[in-house]
């Protein structure tokens, strides 16, 4: 089987979601192939900022700061409260609510402008083709006559403390706690380092 597009788009992030969709827009046959799988192994746009990144950090943050409030500065408002409690799990299906949403509307924006959605791996031959290798393992080659690559970035392991996946985590396993860790050290001084520090940080009272 092969199809033929203006602009195949390899990543469905920020990045390459947003090119593809001006890319339709401009009248040119585009299609955006994205490899990403949640935990239910269901495709997914919206690559790291959609997932795991800005949007259910901020969303943490948000449930975070109201708890703080509640604990910590309410009382000034005159506002007294007792029995204040984090539910972590009700916090973490929240975020996981609001990041079903908004990579849904990234589907539905692909089907509003006409980009063609490919779920899967893109590997870039020569000659102006594609190779997509779809997640139950077909293979497609894909011409077009342009490719835009916005495969983003990924966490790397840090050879002293490589991620475990439960006791060294990266910044997906730090938005899916199901518990608030007694004790928790973060590598890196960044910003994805201090959000996901405070996060956590603010339900330690
Ligand atoms: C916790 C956290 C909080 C953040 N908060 C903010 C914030 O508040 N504001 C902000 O501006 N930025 C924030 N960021 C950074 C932001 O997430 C990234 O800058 C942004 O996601 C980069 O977009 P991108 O499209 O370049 O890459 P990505 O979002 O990483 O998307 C790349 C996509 O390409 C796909 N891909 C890669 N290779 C292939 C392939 N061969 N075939 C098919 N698909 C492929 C990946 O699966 C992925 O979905 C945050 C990041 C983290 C981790």
């Amino acid at each position: 089987m092969s199809d033929k597009f203006d602009v195949v788009v390899i990543g469905g992030g920020p990045g390459g979601y947003v090119a593809a969709i001006r890319a339709a827009q401009l009248g040119l046959k585009t299609a955006c192939i994205e490899k990403w799988l949640d935990k239910d192994n269901k495709p997914r746009l919206g690559g790291t900022c959609l997932n795991v990144g800005c949007i259910p950090s901020k969303a943490l943050l948000d449930s975070s700061q109201k708890y703080h409030d509640a604990k910590e500065t309410f009382g000034v408002h005159g506002i007294s409260m007792s029995d204040v409690a984090m539910n972590v799990d009700a916090m973490v299906d929240r975020k996981d609510k609001i990041v079903d949403q908004l990579t849904g509307g990234i589907t539905g924006l692909f089907k509003a402008n006409g980009v063609t959605s490919f779920e899967g791996f893109g590997k870039v031959l020569a000659n102006k083709k594609v190779e997509f290798t779809a997640h139950d393992g077909t293979v497609t080659v894909i011409e077009t006559e342009n490719v835009i690559l916005a495969t983003g970035s990924v966490p790397v392991n840090i050879p002293p403390a490589p991620r475990t996946g439960d006791i060294i985590v990266d910044n997906q396993g730090a938005l899916d706690f199901r518990a608030v860790p007694k004790r928790l050290g973060v590598i890196g001084a960044g910003v994805i380092g201090l959000e996901l520090g405070s996060v956590w940080d603010s339900f330690r009272f």
